[in-house]
């Protein structure tokens, strides 16, 4: 897939939707900054909203606020706070902030200076304000930059919130290969979720008829040789391989604006991450970094595929008709976690139909990977292949896992592993084998 080609094209896919790629510029070189100007120069936009936090600012922000008023651009520096001495966060009072502090109407873009909390707050601003938006990338950690959707933490539950994919992404390699190496892996760790997460696609498609697009599924093929063939290399920094894995994850991140939603890539790996920042509050307990919870997830994705396409006959079960509210505790967090639970499809019942089920064991086989598989990449290229190499208590691990499925109305690997049977039974056998050192 070569990315200038798709830039600022629409086009009829096999898929019989028209995809539109709203990014017209993506740059992944040496001295981005005189790129950044030429580019705001061609497009006569003069009144700029430069918005970073305490670090990204030291790392390209503070040259840029200098450049760009050296070429008599109007500059409007804002630097997101912390939140509690840790780094800001995606949700409503922070987006609220921020719109705050740009003057909409006197300003002709807003350019993001990081990666991605910093990106996510500044793509869901420009699409409040309407003000077009551009990001001058500093990490390869996460797979959001030419997304139109964030996953922002409102009224307490992670959801998917509309915003605007960016005119520009640009990048300098020095930079990214700087970056903390556990942001790279967590970068790593969300790109190969795509695996899982597009089984749970077909398999949506599947047994409910989803609108399913092969072009966008496959959209990383042919650049895993960068990335994938050596992680180590993803440690260690090297060019070739960063450089593959940013582009990897700019166009995960377009294959979800192209469809219009996260489901490319995001499926029941990503729904572990997601709880784990929900109850981060209610426990107060922190939590890691999205793409290094998202390798967790996706190893507990790998094992229940690899359980339930050994299992010959289905008996399905009736489900729980309500969520786990002392879980949730919460009012608010109850409320909004059933809405999502109740709105989720229900008929299932034709998986008990062995032809049906030998179909679909037929169709997900070749797409999954296997646990050692992932464990080892995620080894290999230095993210935690464990929850105790994170630190994350068993408790904690445990109930993520047995209310995951709760929080999204989007059938998943996880709504199957509850159907017939895996989950809750063999939560502890799955977290022993395959989850703890
Ligand atoms: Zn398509
Ligand atoms: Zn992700």
């Amino acid at each position: 897939m070569n990315i200038q080609d798709l830039l600022g094209k629409s086009f009829t896919c096999q898929c019989g939707k028209i995809h539109t790629v709203e990014t017209r510029a993506y740059v992944y070189h040496d001295n981005i900054l005189d790129e950044l100007i030429s580019i705001l120069k061609k497009a006569t936009l003069k009144n700029i909203a430069l918005v970073s936090d305490s670090r990204t600012f030291g790392i390209i922000g503070s040259q840029a606020v200098k450049m760009l008023a050296a070429s008599k651009l109007n500059i409007k520096n804002i630097i997101v706070p912390d939140t509690n001495d840790k780094e800001p966060v995606c949700d409503e009072d922070t987006c609220s902030w921020l719109k705050s502090q740009i003057d909409a109407a006197d300003t002709d873009i807003i350019i993001a200076v990081g990666s991605g909390t910093i990106n996510d707050l500044c793509k869901w601003s420009s699409f409040d304000l309407d003000l077009p938006y551009m990001v001058l990338a500093t990490a390869a950690s996460m797979n959001g930059y030419a997304a139109a959707n964030v996953a922002a933490k409102i009224k307490g539950v992670k959801v998917v919130q509309r915003a605007r994919p960016p005119i520009a992404v640009l990048s300098e390699p020095k930079i990214i290969e700087q970056a903390p190496p556990e942001m790279t892996a967590a970068g790593f760790a969300d790109t190969i979720a795509k695996f899982q997460s597009t089984a749970d696609w077909v398999m949506n498609n599947f047994l409910f008829d989803e609108y399913y697009c092969s072009y966008c599924a496959q959209i990383l093929q042919g650049l895993e040789e960068s990335y994938l063939k050596n992680p180590g290399h993803i440690k260690s920094g090297q060019s070739h391989a960063v450089k593959g894995l940013f582009e990897a994850l700019f166009l995960t991140g377009l294959s979800m604006t192209m469809i219009g939603t996260s489901t490319p890539a995001s499926g029941g790996e990503h729904l572990f991450s997601h709880v784990l920042d929900m109850t981060a509050d209610i426990d107060d307990q922190g939590h890691w970094l999205h793409g290094l919870q998202v390798g967790l997830g996706t190893i507990l994705s790998t094992v229940l595929y690899e359980l339930i396409l050994k299992i010959d006959t289905p008996f399905i079960k009736a489900l729980p008709e309500t969520i786990d509210k002392s879980f949730w505790q919460n009012e608010r967090l109850i409320y909004s976690v059933s809405e999502q639970y109740t709105s989720k499809h229900g008929n299932i019942q034709k998986i008990a139909d062995n032809e049906c089920w030998g179909q679909l064991k037929a169709i997900l086989k070749p797409l999954v990977k296997s646990p050692q598989q992932v464990k080892s990449w995620l080894k290999s290229a230095g993210a935690p292949d464990n929850f105790d190499q994170m630190g994350c208590p068993r408790e904690r691990l445990r109930n993520a896992i047995l209310h995951m499925h709760e929080i999204r109305n989007r059938f998943t690997i996880v709504d199957l592993a509850w159907l017939i049977g895996i989950l809750p039974e063999h939560v502890d056998e799955i977290i022993d084998t395959w989850l703890t050192s």
